[in-house]
């Protein structure tokens, strides 16, 4: 294989090539750079948008055993590790699980020497100033700090750089490619983010209902338009091993008004378990009260893929107002039912129905939304388990619901190393983190805030082994050099 670097870029030497812009890019970008190794980091995106999905986060799922700055209580490993277990239905890997879980207990100290600044919970982030640490700022601030770090550091970076292949040579990394241009490199870490920014790929992926209809048509976005998947195909069709089912993905049910990319978390509708939910046909579907709804809204965006026109529609009455995060579009609002339900594009003699049901079902008990209530239906499918109070006092409101995806399950095959497998073989310079990856931990399900715990832990991973490959034993030295230091000054 011949390579012929063309920029400028490729004229420099790069120690480690880091592809993507996100939280894992840049956890494994700081590593690598701070390992010694000549850093060029190639981001897709423009600046303005730089930096995936990991822009849209606020939080962090951090393990530990007693209070901690802005951590209250404890949240054990074990804990850590029997919740992921239960989102997942069983479908993930202990060993990948815990090796998260522990590298979350120790994180935030790096991520605060790297610019990050933590806050304790809000409210409206109910459920969670236990179990995780929100970023101050956000994601946004979070991004924007680390690529400020990036300063200090050996670590370039380049903008609008999509990075559309990678060349092998005699089973290791030799080189990326954008376009015509080929950068060449000792070492290389993908962390591209999944493809839900890939619209054919969804659409291929969920295929044809029984219906006839084509789901992924009605799908929102809620991150980057970026991930669109290129590096995941192509370390697959060059025959990388792979893991995951392609319909697999985070899926929040969002505001039907969103746009097609980057609504972010402000889309999302909270207002799920105070009333009920109906699909196109007026009928409700699933138990609005099964659960808080931080430990439900992710699986609510597949339930309303499966309906009809893959739409919902959330009912709440005067009662609701004021007890969730008000949405960003206003939604449908009347004063009688009738008129709420032509509002919505619903027939309104099935949607009486429907609710008169529904409210006849209701047994009355002291209302309590942020405990698990005895408010609660009888004789009634879908039952409703908690928070079931007759829907009854004007005006009411209706919001319509799509499915939103938030990232994507299916990706690249790795070990404990972060390397990238052929045939079971990891290799020896090639790397993946983050996104491209979570599939190895997350074979379903999620829970809150272990997007950034798996993508810290693997980009430091990455990062660290794709220095090793790529300044071997100078990499030796450098570390007993610096090992030698701090026994000096201890
Ligand atoms: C609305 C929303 C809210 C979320 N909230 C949270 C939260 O609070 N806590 C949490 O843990 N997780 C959250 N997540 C999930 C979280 O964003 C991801 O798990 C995490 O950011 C993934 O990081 P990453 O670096 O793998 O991917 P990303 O941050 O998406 O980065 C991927 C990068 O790769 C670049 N790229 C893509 N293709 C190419 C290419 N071919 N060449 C070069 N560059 C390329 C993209 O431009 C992007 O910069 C949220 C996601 C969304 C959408």
């Amino acid at each position: 294989m011949s390579l012929t670097p063309t920029s400028s870029a490729a004229h420099d030497p790069v120690d480690v090539l880091v592809v993507g812009g996100g939280n894992a890019a840049l956890c494994a970008a700081f590593t690598a750079a701070e390992s010694g190794a000549c850093v060029l980091l190639l981001e897709s995106a423009p600046r303005d948008w730089r930096g995936g999905n990991s822009v849209h986060t606020r939080n962090i799922r951090c393990m530990h055993d007693a209070p901690q700055d802005v951590l209250v209580e404890a949240y054990p490993e074990e804990e850590y590790w029997q919740d992921l277990f239960k989102v997942t239905d069983g479908i993930t890997d202990e060993k990948f699980a815990r090796l998260v879980i522990r590298a979350s207990s120790t994180c935030r100290g790096w991520m605060r020497k790297h610019g990050v600044h933590f806050q304790a919970s809000l409210s409206g982030t109910q459920h969670l100033a236990r179990t995780n640490a929100f970023f101050m700022g956000g994601g946004k601030a979070l991004v924007n700090a680390y690529y400020r770090s990036t300063e200090a550091l050996d670590l370039r970076i380049r903008y609008e750089a999509p990075v559309d292949r990678i060349e092998m040579d005699g089973g290791r990394f030799a080189a990326a490619r954008i376009g015509e241009e080929c950068i060449a490199a000792k070492a290389c870490m993908l962390a591209a983010g999944g493809f839900e920014s890939n619209r054919e790929w969804l659409r291929e992926a969920w295929g044809q209902n029984e219906r006839g209809e084509w789901p992924a048509k009605n799908f929102l976005i809620r991150g980057t338009r970026y991930n669109r998947g290129v590096l995941i195909r192509q370390m697959m069709d060059l025959g990388a091993d792979s893991i995951g089912d392609p319909t697999q993905a985070h899926m929040v049910a969002i505001d039907a008004c969103s746009p097609l990319y980057d609504g972010g978390i402000s889309t999302r509708l909270d207002s799920v378990t105070l009333g009920i939910v109906v699909n196109r046909d007026a009928q409700r579907f699933y138990d609005e009260g099964e659960d808080f709804w931080p430990k439900r809204c992710a699986i609510w965006g597949r339930l309303v893929a499966h309906q009809a026109g893959q739409i919902g529609y959330s009912i709440i009455d005067a009662k609701a107002i004021g007890r969730f995060m008000s949405p960003v579009f206003p939604g449908e609002r009347a004063d009688i039912l009738p008129e709420l339900a032509t509002k919505l594009g619903l027939d309104p003699d099935s949607f009486m129905q429907t609710v008169q049901d529904f409210n006849a079902a209701c047994l009355q008990g002291s209302f309590d939304h942020t405990a698990l209530d005895a408010c609660h239906t009888e004789g009634i499918t879908p039952s409703k388990m908690h928070w079931a109070r007759p829907i009854d006092t004007a005006p009411f409101y209706g919001f319509s619901l799509r499915p939103g995806v938030t990232f994507t399950y299916l990706g690249i095959k790795t070990e404990e190393t972060a390397a990238v497998r052929f045939g079971g073989e990891p290799r020896a310079n090639l790397f993946v983190a983050g996104e491209m990856m979570a599939g190895n931990v997350l074979g379903k399900g999620y829970t809150a805030g272990f997007g950034m715990a798996i993508g810290t832990a693997f980009g430091r991973i990455a990062g660290a082994g794709a220095a090793r490959a790529a300044l071997g034993s100078a990499h030796a030295a450098r570390q007993a050099k610096i090992k030698e230091a701090r026994h000096a000054s201890a």
